[in-house]
């Protein structure tokens, strides 16, 4: 070697990293001119030596090109792989094993949680990152030095200074939850399918020939082991994993014990905590920490003796769909859910597992017959992840045109994902939310009806609809417990006074979409009877304040229901008479007065009933002061409330409230 080898091959080096990180990463780390010097003087240097310049020197090429294979290569000892235990007693004999093997050692484990991503061998020369390698077959793998070098986590040199000439990292390769759910979301605003999982993605991330994909893909690194050079690093697991921390790499935090127990206690309460990582992991991983007692335990052909993998019960699975089935929930939301061939996820036997919503479901391209990933993690619903090897002439379900339910038209709101059943009154789906909100204290108010007394009833199939209210003989509870003959009179005598609600009353009793206390007023004051409301057409329906286009379409499509009709009539023919409101807006009880309404409100929206309190010349404030002269206050009311107090203002509650929003003026006859 000339005079200037030494500065020459430095020069190489240096320009070679510079180009990858200008052309690969888009990340330069010198400027342009800084750039240019050195280029400039490897080219006199590389003349004055006189000696032959190789093809690959910077100054012979210009940039990194794009990898076109993987080259084969071997690691310089080869990838262990983990034997896995599934129960706590592949666990227990795992410890006796190594007991038995080891009378007199005092045993002690490291314990890792296993993250679920791939496995790599970094190559360090002198400190520098050489080479590196996937696991392959544990004993070659393919080259992704490239990919690799776009990995923050993974140093290109390591820091410190105490480094064997030859240190081989172990290591696995991940995608972060968030940068996953980062990539999924951009691969569909690019119509490209989904990655299924985290480890898929992390995988198809680096193995991309063009390392400049790998880099837009934000993959994390964890170092867990050495293979060449690292018995001279350290004597144990611990000590290893300090070292390699020391270096420059990010290392997992780790746990110890000393028998089965303290195993056991770390896995059950990572599994806890599983959802709260910010990475997947599948398992944990128990190792001997002592180096030295490693290596008497040896290994059983691939698998090292002195550690085992414990594997998280399998969130993901996949099966087929056998058929979609369409769930309509107690709102009436109508839900496609994929039945399948039954399979263990997350612990459990699963065969159905929701679609979400139509959308979801066409997205998914989940068909009958299709096969699917599924997932089921802690408490949550099982659900359709994605569908896989999707038959292009395989036919994609339809939603149903009917609630399967019990029949009534279905509808979807615009900008909507839900498709919904119209029947509510008729829908035994929706039969104990909507029984409970006919007969609760805003809507028909009958005392005594309470929710396990309802629940009782549907579930003996003595309440079908709410018109059954009205028509049920109510003696037939005599003997039920908590049913005395003075409770169940009490309960017909409510039932009766029901009958005659205010029409404001008896609409939002109803229990239509978008239909609430206050626009139920509203309507009741503007058409005044039953038959008005029923009949009314868009425009005259627009017409009543705070009704807009979309409360206007849910009124329509609910009366235009034939199976609410048919309850109506029945209610009516069992004698329920709405009574009929007529309005003098000046006669109100709060026109002319300042009013703040504060807290939640059980029956009303706070917005739509200062509306109407402002139709009935009420002046609704936002905030307390002197000039107030009502606060109407409902839960959980604050600081209004307490400032209303210290002002000695006036405080109504939210009964009030609803007996002002129904208000009607005193007949003029
Ligand atoms: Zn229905």
């Amino acid at each position: 070697m000339s005079v200037h080898g030494e500065r020459i091959a430095f020069l190489r080096r240096e320009l070679r990293e510079h180009n990858y990180r200008y052309y690969i990463l888009s990340a330069p780390s010198i400027s342009d001119a800084e750039y240019d010097a050195l280029l400039r003087e490897l080219e006199q240097l590389e003349a004055l030596s006189g000696e032959p310049v190789p093809l690959d020197s910077p100054t012979q090429t210009v940039g990194a090109p794009p990898s076109h294979t993987f080259t084969p290569r071997e690691h310089g000892e080869p990838l262990l792989s983990l034997a896995n235990a599934f129960t706590d007693e592949e666990v227990e004999s795992f410890v006796r094993r190594l007991d038995e093997s080891l009378p007199q050692a005092a045993i002690r484990f490291i314990i890792e949680p296993k993250i679920d991503g791939l496995a790599v061998n970094l190559r360090y020369e002198r400190g520098e990152l050489r080479m590196a390698a996937t696991r392959g077959d544990g004993t070659t793998g393919e080259d992704v030095t490239d990919n690799i070098r776009t990995i923050s986590g993974i140093p290109w040199h390591l820091q410190g200074g105490d480094v064997p000439e030859v240190l081989e990292v172990r290591g696995e390769v991940y995608m972060s939850k968030a940068a996953f759910a980062d990539l999924n979301s951009r691969q569909d605003a690019e119509g490209a399918a989904p990655f299924a999982n985290p480890r898929n993605a992390a995988a198809g991330s680096l193995r991309q020939l063009d390392a400049r994909m790998t880099a837009k893909r934000k993959l994390a690194f964890f170092a867990y082991g050495a293979g060449i050079g690292g018995r001279q690093l350290a004597s144990s697991q611990s000590a290893l994993l300090a070292a390699l921390a020391g270096y420059g790499f990010a290392v997992q935090q780790t746990g110890q014990a000393a028998d089965v127990i303290g195993l056991l206690n770390f896995y059950r309460d990572l599994q806890q905590r599983r959802p709260d990582l910010a990475y997947e992991i599948d398992g944990v991983v128990y190792k001997l920490d002592d180096f030295s007692l490693q290596q008497q335990m040896g290994a059983v052909a691939r698998s090292p003796r002195w550690a085992i993998a414990h594997k998280f019960p399998a969130e993901e699975v996949t099966t087929t769909v056998r058929d979609i089935i369409w769930q309509v929930g107690r709102t009436g939301v109508i839900t496609p859910v994929a039945d399948m061939e039954p399979v263990a996820v997350g612990g459990v036997i699963v065969s159905r597992a929701t679609l979400h919503n139509v959308d979801e479901m066409a997205r998914k391209q989940v068909y009958c017959g299709a096969t699917v990933v599924v997932r089921r993690a802690g408490d949550v619903i099982p659900e359709v992840v994605t569908a896989f090897d999707i038959d292009a002439d395989a036919l994609m379900p339809e939603p149903p045109h009917l609630c399967p339910a019990c029949g009534a038209s279905v509808y979807r709101i615009e900008g909507e994902v839900a498709i919904r059943c119209s029947g509510g009154l008729a829908c035994p789906a929706q039969l104990k939310e909507r029984l409970s909100h006919f007969v609760s204290r805003g809507a028909m108010d009958i005392e005594g009806m309470g929710e396990k007394l309802l629940a009782r009833l549907v579930d003996e199939g003595l309440l079908a609809s709410i018109a059954d209210i009205y028509e049920f003989d109510y003696h037939r509870l005599a003997g039920w417990t908590g049913m005395g003959e003075k409770k169940i009179a009490n309960l017909q005598e409510a039932i009766e006074v029901s009958k005659t609600r205010p029409l404001a009353r008896f609409l939002h009793a109803l229990g239509i979409r978008h239909v609430g206390a206050a626009t139920a007023a509203a309507l009741a004051s503007h058409f005044t009877e039953l038959a008005a409301v029923v009949s009314a057409d868009e425009e005259a329906l627009l017409s009543v304040p705070d009704v807009g286009p979309e409360v206007a379409g849910s009124i329509r499509s609910f009366f235009a229901e034939e199976h609410n009709r048919v309850v109506i009539d029945r209610l009516l023919h069992a004698g329920v008479t709405p009574v009929a409101a007529q309005v003098v807006a000046s006669d109100h009880p709060l026109a002319g007065k300042t009013i703040v309404l504060t807290g939640s409100f059980e029956a009303v929206n706070r917005r739509q009933a200062q509306e109407r309190l402002r139709s009935f010349g009420a002046r609704p404030a936002g905030s307390v002061s002197k000039l107030t002269d009502l606060v109407i206050a409902g839960e959980k009311a604050g600081s209004k409330l307490t400032k209303a107090r210290e002002l000695g203002i006036e405080v109504a509650d939210e009964a009030q409230l609803l007996s002002w929003l129904e208000w009607s003026a005193p007949s003029l006859s």
